[in-house]
């Protein structure tokens, strides 16, 4: 069953976080956008008692039992939760949103990589007394995009010791995780150098630990308020528990270890969409209220051929801004039933990335001196935008995994309408043939549906590529 209705938890939530959003955000959003590097500690102290006591861990879904008890209660809509809050929270301030404490995306990556113990072990630290953050390292100076494969941080094992060696940039909330908090970063080194993409695991450093330093805060065109921070490992030692996964580099159960951090960005990529969403409808509600301030009413009632051009801008950019927030909000309800959402993940956040550059950019263009000026936050809405664009993979990047994934998905169909009409030939009801495998399963059952002498079957509908798990497994792995 599809309902768009909103949940009333959900409500609850969003109505909590407007509250901080129009009182603790904004009226300070042009301070720590024009001090850059301040902490705005009461934002932090304050996010932290809140969400210690909805039951602790930051916005982001953690904890297997929490979902249990989700469970018992209803369908899970834990991702979808987030995903309004972090919409809400960041049409107040997106570079606050940024140091909200708890669960971030070092958190998300144990969540995603990590066992049972190991995300009670390290996440526990979020439901504590002190606000604590966490962090992800997967940059590094030469490469961003071509990471893992060019991973060159290097993690070697002495006696029950892991030893990191490299460095890492652009790593959001660094410092706040390793020097102001007692949090951790989550490092991605290789194992096997010679063995690329399959030989980088992510392992768990925390704060205080010798040979990790913090050497660098960037300053940024936007979302000033958030530290962006370069790391240096040099013979920094960690316990061997702290490898999320395996360390296996050939053997398939490995999977946890490199393809789960992976499956952290299916989980990120529609928080960065919602984010961007709640900047755009901020800029959006603003531009109205301005142009309605001098005296310009957007008539929605007119037939398009007698609407101004303005008018015309304005609703194309309600379009942009609603219909990106719905695939925001599949891909996020895809990851609550956890369904495979890589591809609404990446679409949702090329979309979102574009939308929130083109509404910021227009309100600035179409208020002139007004949107230019340092007196409205139209500008520094405009320098917010474009992080959207880049970080969590850029815009290119995403665009490559939609094309992919929209590719396999055109021969799923194909599929899906071959395996159909022959599911008496396999001795299924129609309930169990092709398109119900494949809703429920996406392409894990491919294999088991291929018999011997299917090459030459129904050419017409048979998907090219039946048989091809190795390429589309290897084009996962290039996320
Ligand atoms: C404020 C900020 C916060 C960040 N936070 C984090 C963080 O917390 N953790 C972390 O690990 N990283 C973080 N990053 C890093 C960010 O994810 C990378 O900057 C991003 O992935 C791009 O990598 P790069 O900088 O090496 O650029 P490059 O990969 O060198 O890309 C440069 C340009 O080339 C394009 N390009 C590259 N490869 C291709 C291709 N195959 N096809 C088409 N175009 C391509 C890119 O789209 C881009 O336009 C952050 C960056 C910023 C700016």
């Amino acid at each position: 069953m599809i309902s768009f209705e909103m949940p009333e938890k959900i409500e609850h939530a969003v109505v909590l976080a407007e509250t901080i959003a129009e009182n603790m955000m904004r009226p300070v959003s042009r301070h720590f956008d024009e001090n850059e590097h301040e902490i705005p500690w009461d934002y932090i102290e304050f996010m932290h008692t809140s969400l210690k006591a909805l039951g602790g861990g930051g916005l982001t879904p953690s904890g297997e039992k929490k979902e249990k008890k989700e469970k018992k209660e209803g369908p899970r809509i834990a991702f979808q939760r987030m995903a309004f809050q972090t919409e809400m929270l960041s049409w107040g301030d997106v570079g606050l949103w940024l140091c909200t404490p708890g669960g971030g995306l070092g958190a998300a990556a144990v969540n995603a990589a990590g066992t049972d113990e190991q995300k009670e072990r390290f996440l526990a630290r979020h439901r504590g007394e002190k606000p604590v953050f966490d962090a992800f390292a997967l940059t590094e100076p030469h490469a961003g995009s071509a990471m893992p494969a060019e991973v060159r941080t290097t993690a070697v094992r002495d006696g029950d010791e892991w030893v990191l060696n490299g460095e890492k940039i652009f790593i959001t909330a660094g410092h706040k995780a390793l020097v102001d908090s007692d949090g951790f970063v989550v490092v991605w080194a290789t194992i096997d150098p010679k063995a690329g993409r399959a030989g980088v695991r992510p392992f768990v450093v925390e704060a205080g630990t010798p040979g990790c330093k913090v050497t660098k805060l960037e300053h940024k065109l936007g979302i000033r308020a958030s530290d962006t921070a370069s790391v240096v490992l040099e013979d920094c030692r960690i316990p061997l528990e702290n490898l999320l996964g395996s360390a296996e580099v050939v053997k398939p159960e490995n999977k946890k270890g490199f393809k789960g951090a992976m499956a952290t960005f299916d989980a990120t990529r529609p928080v960065v969409a919602s984010s961007a969403l709640g900047i755009a409808r901020a800029t959006l509600e603003r531009l109205k209220e301005i142009l309605a301030e001098h005296g310009v009413e957007i008539r929605y009632g007119l037939p398009r051929s007698r609407m101004t051009n303005l008018e015309r801008e304005i609703v194309d950019m309600e379009i942009m801004l609603r219909s990106t927030w719905l695939l925001t909000l599949k891909a996020m309800w895809q990851m609550d039933e956890r369904k495979p959402n890589t591809l609404a993940a990446s679409m949702s956040k090329v979309r979102a990335g574009d939308v929130v550059v083109k509404i910021t950019q227009r309100a600035v263009e179409l208020l002139g001196p007004l949107g230019y000026s340092r007196e409205y936050l139209l500008e520094k809405w405009f320098r917010d935008a474009k992080i959207n664009d880049l970080y969590e993979g850029t815009g290119q990047i995403n665009r490559l995994i939609v094309a992919r994934q929209a590719g396999g998905d055109s021969r799923l169909m194909g599929l899906a309408a071959w395996f159909h009409e022959r599911s008496d030939f396999y001795g299924l009801s129609n309930q169990e043939s092709g398109r119900d495998w494949i809703r429920n399963d996406g392409w894990q059952h491919r294999g088991a549906l291929r018999r011997p002498g299917d090459s030459n079957v129904s050419a017409g509908h048979r998907p090219q590529g039946i048989d091809g798990c190795g390429e589309r497994r290897r084009l996962d792995l290039e996320r």
